[in-house]
Protein backbone atom coordinates (compact mmCIF):
# COMPACT_ATOMS: atom_id res chain seq x y z
CA UNK A 1 0.00 0.00 0.00
CA UNK A 2 2.89 2.54 0.87
CA UNK A 3 4.68 1.37 -1.41
CA UNK A 4 2.42 2.23 -4.23
CA UNK A 5 1.70 5.27 -2.55
CA UNK A 6 5.50 6.36 -3.00
CA UNK A 7 5.83 5.31 -6.47
CA UNK A 8 2.14 7.16 -7.36
CA UNK A 9 3.99 10.39 -5.74
CA UNK A 10 7.20 10.20 -8.09
CA UNK A 11 4.72 9.70 -10.85
CA UNK A 12 1.90 12.62 -9.87
CA UNK A 13 5.35 14.96 -9.35
CA UNK A 14 6.21 14.86 -13.20
CA UNK A 15 2.49 15.01 -14.03
CA UNK A 16 1.39 17.88 -11.36
CA UNK A 17 4.48 20.54 -10.84
CA UNK A 18 2.38 22.71 -8.65
CA UNK A 19 2.38 19.97 -6.41
CA UNK A 20 5.63 18.89 -6.89
CA UNK A 21 6.92 20.58 -2.95
CA UNK A 22 4.02 18.80 -0.95
CA UNK A 23 4.26 15.73 -2.81
CA UNK A 24 8.09 15.56 -1.93
CA UNK A 25 7.43 16.04 1.78
CA UNK A 26 4.40 13.33 1.66
CA UNK A 27 6.88 10.88 -0.47
CA UNK A 28 9.34 11.11 2.04
CA UNK A 29 7.06 10.35 4.90
CA UNK A 30 5.25 7.41 2.75
CA UNK A 31 8.62 6.05 2.56
CA UNK A 32 8.91 5.74 6.22
CA UNK A 33 5.31 4.35 6.64
CA UNK A 34 6.07 1.69 3.76
CA UNK A 35 8.50 0.27 6.80
CA UNK A 36 6.16 0.12 9.57
CA UNK A 37 4.48 -2.82 10.69
CA UNK A 38 2.02 -1.81 13.03
CA UNK A 39 -0.09 -4.40 15.18
CA UNK A 40 -2.67 -5.98 13.88
CA UNK A 41 -5.30 -7.03 16.39
CA UNK A 42 -8.74 -7.17 16.22
CA UNK A 43 -10.67 -5.77 19.22
CA UNK A 44 -13.84 -8.11 20.66
CA UNK A 45 -16.99 -7.09 19.18
CA UNK A 46 -20.07 -8.55 19.98
CA UNK A 47 -21.69 -9.28 16.48
CA UNK A 48 -25.33 -9.08 17.59
CA UNK A 49 -24.85 -5.58 18.30
CA UNK A 50 -22.68 -4.50 15.80
CA UNK A 51 -25.96 -6.00 12.81
CA UNK A 52 -28.02 -3.30 14.93
CA UNK A 53 -25.36 -0.78 15.04
CA UNK A 54 -24.79 -0.65 11.44
CA UNK A 55 -28.79 -0.57 10.26
CA UNK A 56 -28.70 2.17 12.51
CA UNK A 57 -26.42 4.16 10.83
CA UNK A 58 -23.54 3.96 13.28
CA UNK A 59 -20.07 2.92 12.05
CA UNK A 60 -17.94 0.11 13.19
CA UNK A 61 -16.00 2.35 15.52
CA UNK A 62 -16.23 5.73 16.29
CA UNK A 63 -12.48 7.79 15.60
CA UNK A 64 -12.36 8.16 19.74
CA UNK A 65 -13.23 4.40 19.90
CA UNK A 66 -10.55 2.97 17.71
CA UNK A 67 -7.93 0.66 18.72
CA UNK A 68 -4.91 1.66 17.26
CA UNK A 69 -1.49 0.56 17.94
CA UNK A 70 -0.18 3.94 19.78
CA UNK A 71 3.36 2.60 20.21
CA UNK A 72 3.54 1.66 16.52
CA UNK A 73 2.74 5.47 15.56
CA UNK A 74 4.69 7.13 18.48
CA UNK A 75 7.94 5.68 16.66
CA UNK A 76 6.69 6.38 13.40
CA UNK A 77 6.15 9.81 14.44
CA UNK A 78 9.75 10.51 16.22
CA UNK A 79 11.06 9.10 12.63
CA UNK A 80 9.10 11.93 10.92
CA UNK A 81 10.45 15.09 13.40
CA UNK A 82 13.64 13.66 12.44
CA UNK A 83 13.94 13.22 8.76
CA UNK A 84 11.91 16.33 8.30
CA UNK A 85 13.76 18.43 10.89
CA UNK A 86 17.10 17.67 9.23
CA UNK A 87 15.93 19.51 5.56
CA UNK A 88 15.44 23.31 4.85
CA UNK A 89 12.03 23.44 5.90
CA UNK A 90 11.65 26.84 7.52
CA UNK A 91 9.83 25.46 10.31
CA UNK A 92 12.70 22.87 11.09
CA UNK A 93 13.06 24.50 14.94
CA UNK A 94 9.51 23.60 15.60
CA UNK A 95 9.84 20.17 14.46
CA UNK A 96 13.35 19.29 16.39
CA UNK A 97 11.45 20.73 19.47
CA UNK A 98 8.04 18.73 18.82
CA UNK A 99 11.06 15.57 18.51
CA UNK A 100 12.27 16.77 21.93
CA UNK A 101 8.55 16.79 23.13
CA UNK A 102 8.28 12.87 22.09
CA UNK A 103 11.64 12.10 23.74
CA UNK A 104 11.35 13.66 26.90
CA UNK A 105 7.58 12.52 27.45
CA UNK A 106 5.74 9.35 25.81
CA UNK A 107 2.88 11.13 27.00
CA UNK A 108 3.26 14.24 24.71
CA UNK A 109 2.08 11.73 21.49
CA UNK A 110 -0.17 9.92 22.87
CA UNK A 111 -2.06 13.35 23.58
CA UNK A 112 -0.82 14.16 20.31
CA UNK A 113 -3.20 11.14 18.96
CA UNK A 114 -5.88 11.31 21.30
CA UNK A 115 -6.26 15.38 20.03
CA UNK A 116 -6.38 14.64 16.52
CA UNK A 117 -8.86 11.68 17.03
CA UNK A 118 -11.37 13.59 19.33
CA UNK A 119 -10.84 16.36 17.01
CA UNK A 120 -9.52 18.29 19.93
CA UNK A 121 -9.16 21.45 18.19
CA UNK A 122 -8.06 23.18 21.19
CA UNK A 123 -5.53 20.86 22.13
CA UNK A 124 -4.01 20.89 19.20
CA UNK A 125 -3.32 24.51 19.11
CA UNK A 126 -1.77 24.38 22.19
CA UNK A 127 0.34 21.10 21.86
CA UNK A 128 1.60 23.01 18.62
CA UNK A 129 2.36 26.66 20.44
CA UNK A 130 4.16 24.93 22.79
CA UNK A 131 6.82 23.98 20.38
CA UNK A 132 5.99 26.76 17.58
CA UNK A 133 4.95 24.66 15.08
CA UNK A 134 1.50 25.42 13.13
CA UNK A 135 -1.52 23.47 14.24
CA UNK A 136 -2.34 22.00 10.62
CA UNK A 137 2.00 20.72 10.30
CA UNK A 138 1.57 18.74 13.82
CA UNK A 139 -1.82 17.39 13.09
CA UNK A 140 -0.81 16.34 9.32
CA UNK A 141 2.36 14.86 10.64
CA UNK A 142 0.18 12.87 13.81
CA UNK A 143 -1.82 11.58 11.40
CA UNK A 144 0.05 10.64 9.30
CA UNK A 145 1.93 8.52 12.10
CA UNK A 146 -1.73 6.93 12.61
CA UNK A 147 -2.53 5.91 9.54
CA UNK A 148 -0.38 2.74 8.86
CA UNK A 149 -2.11 1.85 11.92
CA UNK A 150 -5.27 2.73 11.47
CA UNK A 151 -5.05 1.44 7.74
CA UNK A 152 -3.91 -2.12 9.15
CA UNK A 153 -6.71 -2.11 11.71
CA UNK A 154 -9.45 -1.17 8.89
CA UNK A 155 -7.94 -4.31 6.35
CA UNK A 156 -9.00 -6.70 9.24
CA UNK A 157 -12.66 -5.33 8.98
CA UNK A 158 -13.39 -4.20 5.14
CA UNK A 159 -14.71 -7.82 4.50
CA UNK A 160 -17.89 -6.94 6.62
CA UNK A 161 -18.38 -3.56 5.67
CA UNK A 162 -20.67 -2.84 2.58
CA UNK A 163 -19.21 -0.11 0.99
CA UNK A 164 -21.84 -0.10 -1.99
CA UNK A 165 -24.73 0.10 0.19
CA UNK A 166 -23.55 2.26 3.11
CA UNK A 167 -25.76 5.70 2.71
CA UNK A 168 -24.19 8.01 5.13
CA UNK A 169 -21.86 10.53 4.43
CA UNK A 170 -19.66 9.24 7.14
CA UNK A 171 -17.36 6.59 6.85
CA UNK A 172 -18.78 3.23 7.86
CA UNK A 173 -15.58 1.91 9.43
CA UNK A 174 -14.44 4.92 11.28
CA UNK A 175 -17.05 7.29 11.22
CA UNK A 176 -15.07 10.28 9.80
CA UNK A 177 -16.17 12.87 7.04
CA UNK A 178 -14.68 12.21 3.75
CA UNK A 179 -11.51 14.86 2.06
CA UNK A 180 -12.03 14.22 -1.57
CA UNK A 181 -14.19 12.45 -3.68
CA UNK A 182 -14.43 10.67 -6.95
CA UNK A 183 -16.29 9.73 -9.92
CA UNK A 184 -15.16 6.53 -11.61
CA UNK A 185 -15.13 5.73 -15.08
CA UNK A 186 -18.79 4.39 -15.22
CA UNK A 187 -19.48 7.94 -12.87
CA UNK A 188 -20.43 6.11 -10.11
CA UNK A 189 -19.45 8.95 -7.23
CA UNK A 190 -17.46 7.73 -4.15
CA UNK A 191 -16.01 9.33 -0.60
CA UNK A 192 -12.92 8.76 0.20
CA UNK A 193 -12.40 8.43 4.10
CA UNK A 194 -9.97 11.49 5.80
CA UNK A 195 -9.19 9.46 8.35
CA UNK A 196 -8.68 5.74 7.49
CA UNK A 197 -9.26 6.24 3.45
CA UNK A 198 -11.81 3.58 3.24
CA UNK A 199 -14.16 4.42 -0.33
CA UNK A 200 -17.70 4.21 -0.24
CA UNK A 201 -20.56 4.63 -2.76
CA UNK A 202 -22.33 8.34 -2.08
CA UNK A 203 -25.59 9.19 -4.15
CA UNK A 204 -24.41 12.12 -6.60
CA UNK A 205 -26.66 14.68 -5.79
CA UNK A 206 -26.70 15.04 -2.04
CA UNK A 207 -24.58 16.73 0.50
CA UNK A 208 -22.24 14.33 2.38
CA UNK A 209 -21.89 16.47 5.18
CA UNK A 210 -25.43 17.49 5.54
CA UNK A 211 -27.59 15.62 3.94
CA UNK A 212 -29.58 18.11 1.86
CA UNK A 213 -30.96 16.85 -1.47
CA UNK A 214 -31.89 20.34 -2.95
CA UNK A 215 -30.63 20.59 -6.15
CA UNK A 216 -31.62 24.33 -6.14
CA UNK A 217 -29.08 24.75 -3.22
CA UNK A 218 -26.50 22.45 -4.32
CA UNK A 219 -23.70 23.12 -7.12
CA UNK A 220 -20.20 22.73 -7.88
CA UNK A 221 -17.79 24.74 -9.66
CA UNK A 222 -14.96 23.82 -12.64
CA UNK A 223 -11.74 24.69 -12.77
CA UNK A 224 -10.59 26.78 -15.30
CA UNK A 225 -7.85 24.71 -17.53
CA UNK A 226 -8.17 21.67 -15.29
CA UNK A 227 -10.92 19.18 -16.80
CA UNK A 228 -11.89 16.60 -14.69
CA UNK A 229 -11.61 18.50 -11.29
CA UNK A 230 -14.14 20.10 -9.53
CA UNK A 231 -15.60 21.55 -6.58
CA UNK A 232 -19.38 20.34 -5.11
CA UNK A 233 -20.27 23.15 -2.45
CA UNK A 234 -24.03 22.82 -0.09
CA UNK A 235 -25.38 26.48 0.46
CA UNK A 236 -27.22 24.81 3.04
CA UNK A 237 -24.47 23.97 5.28
CA UNK A 238 -21.85 25.87 3.70
CA UNK A 239 -19.52 23.21 3.42
CA UNK A 240 -17.81 21.89 -0.01
CA UNK A 241 -15.51 18.93 -0.93
CA UNK A 242 -13.48 18.53 -4.23
CA UNK A 243 -13.72 15.93 -6.51
CA UNK A 244 -11.82 13.98 -9.24
CA UNK A 245 -13.68 12.63 -12.42
CA UNK A 246 -11.88 9.59 -13.22
CA UNK A 247 -13.12 9.40 -16.67
CA UNK A 248 -11.44 12.35 -18.04
CA UNK A 249 -7.79 10.88 -16.80
CA UNK A 250 -6.06 7.82 -18.63
CA UNK A 251 -4.26 7.17 -14.55
CA UNK A 252 -5.45 8.95 -11.55
CA UNK A 253 -3.30 8.44 -8.27
CA UNK A 254 -4.56 7.36 -4.88
CA UNK A 255 -6.86 9.78 -3.30
CA UNK A 256 -4.83 10.81 -0.74
CA UNK A 257 -2.22 12.12 -2.91
CA UNK A 258 -4.74 13.46 -5.32
CA UNK A 259 -6.16 15.26 -1.89
CA UNK A 260 -2.50 16.57 -1.54
CA UNK A 261 -2.00 17.72 -4.86
CA UNK A 262 -5.05 19.60 -5.41
CA UNK A 263 -4.63 22.04 -2.76
CA UNK A 264 -5.28 25.05 -4.93
CA UNK A 265 -8.77 23.50 -5.19
CA UNK A 266 -8.95 23.86 -1.26
CA UNK A 267 -7.85 27.90 -1.62
CA UNK A 268 -10.27 28.64 -4.15
CA UNK A 269 -13.52 26.68 -1.87
CA UNK A 270 -12.73 29.02 0.96
CA UNK A 271 -12.07 32.42 -1.13
CA UNK A 272 -15.85 31.38 -2.32
CA UNK A 273 -16.65 31.03 1.79
CA UNK A 274 -17.07 27.89 2.26
CA UNK A 275 -15.51 25.72 4.71
ZN1 LIG B 1 -12.68 5.94 7.80
ZN1 LIG C 1 -24.65 20.43 3.19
Amino acid sequence: MFDELLKESERLMEERPLAREVLTAFRDLAALMAEEAPRKQKAPLDERFQDIKREEGFPLFSRADLPVDMDSAAQLLEKFLTTLRRGERPDKEGLAAAFLACEEDKAWSSNLFSAILNNDKDTLEDMAQSVNLEAQTLEFLGQMALTPSIQALRDLYVPRIDTDTWEYGYCPFCGSLPSISFFDKTGKRYMHCGLCGLEWRFPRLTCPFCSNEDHKSLGYFDVENQDGFRVDFCRQCGRYLKAVDKRVFEKTGPMELENLATLHLDMLANKEGFK
